[in-house]
């Protein structure tokens, strides 16, 4: 595996591989990998050449939030990425990828004013703008993203469309834990007893899902059983609950039969911030 950390160097040999008509798959992240990355990184496999980043974004953060504390390990992470099939690993620093007096943003409207955007808003404008300067250094044909942060998604896929990236997105399901937690880099910042609640996140989707398999239609009634199972844990504080539409992401006050849904939600638990979410697809 190569390790690269000069955007020039990398635009130069991602340019030589496409010349040797190489098909390049990127998996950016922001390191700590786990096997939700690692699983990205299976699927960009099935591409000539995997390029992973890992780029810890100061941008999609706001200041408040826990930039300066994201859990860090290049060391362990470039033996990870290795055994998962990267081929060429991108590491550049913050003054290599953002320049001094850096001025253009990326600013996909509506999508991301609602879900992550409401809580976090300026996050989606800093995740669209590293989005875009990576696809530009890697050049890829492919990229690789996770269901995990299904907003992400969304948003990237209206960003390639609208600018005309000429790169396709592929995402991976969501990789979690024997016993349905989530797996995020985040979870190292949770304690013992924080751990053992915050399980309640997924078996309170899988009960919205059950409600609306089992043909309840009113979105209030499943948000309240939810919210319910999730406020009985003692460290758990909601940020949302939200059933939408897939691919507007406009939350539903009602559903309708042969509806693309996702459930998502928000959810502190102590100091650290959760998010999960399933889509359910209605006949
Ligand atoms: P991050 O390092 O958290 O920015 O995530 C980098 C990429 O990995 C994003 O496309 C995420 O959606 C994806 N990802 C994070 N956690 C998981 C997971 N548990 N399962 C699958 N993909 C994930």
């Amino acid at each position: 595996m190569n390790i690269i950390s000069s955007v020039r160097e990398m635009q130069l040999e991602a340019e030589r591989l496409r010349h040797a008509g190489k098909k390049i798959a990127v998996v950016p992240t922001m390191g700590f990998l786990h096997e939700g990355h690692l699983s990205l990184m299976r699927i960009a496999r099935t591409y000539d050449i995997v390029m992973s980043t890992i780029f810890v974004n100061p941008t999609q953060f706001a200041p408040h939030e826990d930039f300066s504390k994201y859990p860090r390990n290049l060391e362990r992470d470039s033996e990870l990425a290795e055994s998962a099939g990267t081929d060429i690993l991108f590491t550049p620093s913050i003054s290599e990828i953002y320049q001094q007096n850096h001025r253009t943003f990326i600013d996909v409207e509506k999508l991301t004013t609602v879900l992550e955007g409401k809580s976090r808003p300026t996050h989606f404008r800093g995740v669209t703008t590293i989005v875009a300067k990576l696809f530009n250094i890697t050049k890829p044909h492919v990229g690789v993203f996770g269901q995990k942060d299904v907003q992400q998604v969304v948003v990237i896929q209206r960003m390639i469309r609208d600018l005309n990236f000429d790169i396709e997105i592929l995402v991976g399901p969501t990789v979690r834990e024997p016993d349905g937690l989530a797996m995020s880099s985040r979870n190292v910042f949770l304690s013992e007893s924080e751990r053992a609640q915050s399980t309640v996140l997924f078996r309170s989707l899988r009960h919205a899902e059950e409600l609306l398999r089992s043909g309840e239609r009113h979105v209030s009634r499943i948000v309240s059983a939810m919210n319910e199972m999730i406020t009985h844990q003692p460290s758990a504080k909601i940020d949302y609950l939200s059933i939408a539409d897939v691919t507007s992401l406009e939350e539903l006050s009602d559903v309708q039969e042969r509806s693309n849904l996702v459930i998502s939600l928000a959810v502190w638990f102590g100091t650290t911030r959760l998010i999960d979410n399933i889509q359910v697809s209605l006949p």
